[in-house]
Parts: structure tokens; sequence; C-alpha cells
């Protein structure tokens, strides 16, 4: 995806930034800390070889990346518009199965995740400007419907519901404040608003509200459809949606391997990464799940660590945004083969605009993951993500400074490896 704020080409840039208003407004905008050449000559020093650990590097990776499409339905009618959310899993380096059906006792994960020919597309049709599918009575419900509908959808195994994308979101969803493994509770009915008692339970085909009466849906408890209007662009719930289905996608596929695979899970694991685009964070409406990643991953660690296994591997690349600007300020003074764990204390003074920025930890409500900067091998710079390895934020005694403790990321040297071998 592209970085939203670029710009087209630097005429444009130019021009913005030269008009005399644009001058003025800027004068009396917050600015961050000036670099001076001493800051950045000595920024690579924090920087150093990542640390050697017993893991080895897995042979399997699943790339997960997302985009979507807001289009016209016909020319005559341009105020028609249906989003398209595309979710391409390609397999970036992998075993093929019959090698590793070759009487090893590693299962093919690709099997398990279905990943035909090396890659596979899920595509999610949603309605957005003046919409309505089926009997709904509005683009909202329209919305609601059609994407639990293609949650449902969404199977390892077509007569088998246990096995879909909606199976795996009420799982995550048991991990929440007042729900457990048989109910989740929504925080309001997205019909009448009301606010209390407003469950669904796992065996529930088609919950109702208490209070109004109206058609629940489990997709409901993302809260997309918060976004959604009838008459104006739905982007932004198409970018919610996508972000969340591109993460839940990989911690589907977990799922997947751990239910199919009761006794040997960990030896598939271990051996498979996740590449996801973008930072290992859940933004907007559906944000509280970025706790639920975070405490299913540790579930499963635990019984990884036991095993003398790594942690479970996933790696979120983030292609721009601040964090990569400031990487690319100081790459000429970072020796190559070299990382650094983005400590709070760095990002408020040279990444971050915000003024209370400094006061919390970054990224409190949405991540699951931790900044890293590292100049490969090649020379090529990557800013990527990899999941905290704690259960929960609250339960670290210092969790902002833990988080950026090297030391607590056993398995850093896998991640740097495979930026090593990929790039
Ligand atoms: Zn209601």
């Amino acid at each position: 995806m592209p970085y939203q704020n670029e710009f087209a080409d630097k005429t444009s840039h130019i021009d913005i930034v030269q008009n005399p208003d644009v001058e003025k407004f800027l004068e009396k905008c917050h600015k961050i800390e000036d670099f001076n050449g001493e800051d950045i000559s000595s920024a690579g020093q924090q920087f150093s070889p990542p640390i050697n650990n017993c893991f080895h590097k897995p042979d399997n990776i699943i790339s997960i990346d997302g985009s979507f499409y807001e289009a016209s339905r016909k020319k005559e009618y341009p105020s028609q518009k249906i989003g398209f959310i595309k979710v391409g899993v390609i397999l970036l380096q992998g075993k093929s199965l019959s090698a590793i059906q070759g009487g090893s006792k590693f299962v093919d994960p690709y099997a398990v995740a279905k990943i035909k020919e090396n890659n596979e597309a899920y595509s999610f049709v949603l309605p957005s400007t003046n919409i309505v599918y089926d009997d709904c009575e509005d683009v909202q419900e329209s919305f609601r419907r059609a994407l639990e509908e293609q949650f449902d959808n969404l199977r390892d195994k077509a007569d088998d519901p246990n096995t879909s994308l909606k199976t795996t979101l009420f799982k995550m969803a048991s991990y929440l404040d007042g729900c457990d493994a048989n109910r989740v509770v929504l925080s309001k009915c997205p019909c009448c608003k009301a606010t209390d008692n407003i469950y669904i339970y796992k065996d529930d085909e088609a919950p109702k509200c208490p209070h109004c009466g109206k058609r629940l849906y489990l997709t409901d408890i993302l809260r997309v459809w918060e976004q959604v209007a009838d008459v104006t662009s739905n982007q932004s719930a198409l970018t919610r949606t996508m972000n969340i289905v591109e993460r839940l996608l990989a911690i589907h596929y977990i799922r997947s391997i751990v239910e199919s695979l009761k006794e040997s899970y960990a030896n598939t694991l271990e051996n498979l990464c996740f590449f996801i685009d973008g930072p290992l964070a859940v933004f907007g409406e559906p944000a509280k799940f970025h706790a639920c990643f975070m405490k299913y991953l540790h579930e499963l660690n635990q019984t990884m660590r036991s095993l003398n296994k790594s942690d479970i591997l996933m790696i979120g690349i983030q292609k721009s945004g601040a964090v990569n600007d400031y990487l690319n300020l100081i790459k000429d003074y970072i020796r190559n083969g070299e990382v650094y764990c983005l400590s709070d204390e760095i990002r408020n003074k040279y990444v971050t605009f915000s003024k209370n920025a400094a006061s919390d930890t970054f990224g409190k409500e949405t991540y699951f993951g931790q900044d890293f900067l590292y100049k490969n091998k090649k020379g090529n710079v990557f800013v990527f993500n990899v999941p905290y390895p704690f259960e929960e934020k609250s339960k670290v005694a210092n969790f902002k400074i833990e988080k950026s403790n090297i030391a607590n990321y056993k398995n850093i040297k896998i991640y740097t490896d495979l930026l090593d071998d990929q790039f």
C-alpha cells in the first residue's frame, strides 16, 4: 500500500510547502527535535549484531499482503460503489509437499493452510456506497451481513464450519474481557444501540438482539460497521477490514495447524514464519483484538518454549512511515548486519511528533509487536515488527522498558537471517 501522504510528484510538493499560507502554518507547528550531524552519526552506535541462538531458520515462509479497491457498479451510476478486498497469500519459500511428506515427521503447513501452487488469494466483496445486499435494509446492514458470510465461507474444509475464519474470530473474541469459549459480548447492538447483555453464543447460527430483536452477526464484534455510511465513501471501513483480515488470516493458519496436528504442531510451527504487510498492530474500531492475538500466541508459545522451540515466528514489514524516514536518515552510519530494538525514548525524540507521546508507551492500544531497525548483510535497511514475547502488557512490571530490551527476543537472529536471505 502506498504511504497515504505520499505526494504524487515533487513539483506539487514544492508548490505546496512554498505556498506562503502553508509556510506560515508550518512555522506554528510543533517541531520534532532537529537532527544535528552528531545525533545522526552516533545513532548507529545503538545497533549491534543479533545474538546467536540455538533455533534453526524455518524452511517455510508464508507472506500475507492485502489490497482493496472501491469501484462504481456501473458507469451510469458513479455513486453506487462496491468494495473489493483481495488478500494474497504467497509462498515465498518452502519445501514442496512431496519432499516434506517423504518420511519426515514434519507435516507441510501449506497443505494445512490449503495454499496451492504457491499462492492463494482470498476475495471479500463488500457493499460500499449506496449498495444494498439481498433483503438488507441499508448499506450498513448489507456490509455486516456480507462480511459475516464471507468470514464463514472462508473454510479449510467446506463442510466443517469449525475450520472457518469466523470460528477463528470467535476464538480470538473469547479472549476479550467478559467473553469465554462459549459466549462473546458485543459492546452495543448495531441496530438499536443498546449496550447491555448483547451476547453471541458459539452455537447460535442466527443470534438476535434481546432489545430490538434484530439479527446480530459475530463480525459485528469488530465494530467496523460503525464506519459504514449509506452515501459517502466507505474506504475507511475497507481499510480496517483489510488490516484485521491480514492479521487474522495468519492466526487462522496457526489455529488450523494447532487443531489439525494436535501432537506435532510445534514441529510444524517452528519451521514456519509469516510475513505480514505493515506492523503487527490493529488500528481503529477492532484495535482491542491486538490483545487477543498476544494472549493466543503466548498460550501456544508456552508449549513451544517447553519443547525448546522458538516462539511462533511472525514478522510485520513496514515499507513506509515515520520510523522508515528515521532509519533512512541514519542508515549510512549503521554497520551491515546490525539491528536495533527501537525504544520509546528514541522514538519520542526523533520519530513521533505527538507531544503527549512520552506519557504512555507507544502503541499501547494497538500494537502486539515491537519495532526493530535492521541493516542487512547486503546493506538494505528494514523496519520490521515481531510479536511481543509477553502475555499481556499490564502483566509486565515495566512494559515500556521490557518491550525494547532486545534480550527478551530470543529468536531475533532468525528474523535477521530471513531478511538477509529474502532481500
Ligand atoms: Zn438491538
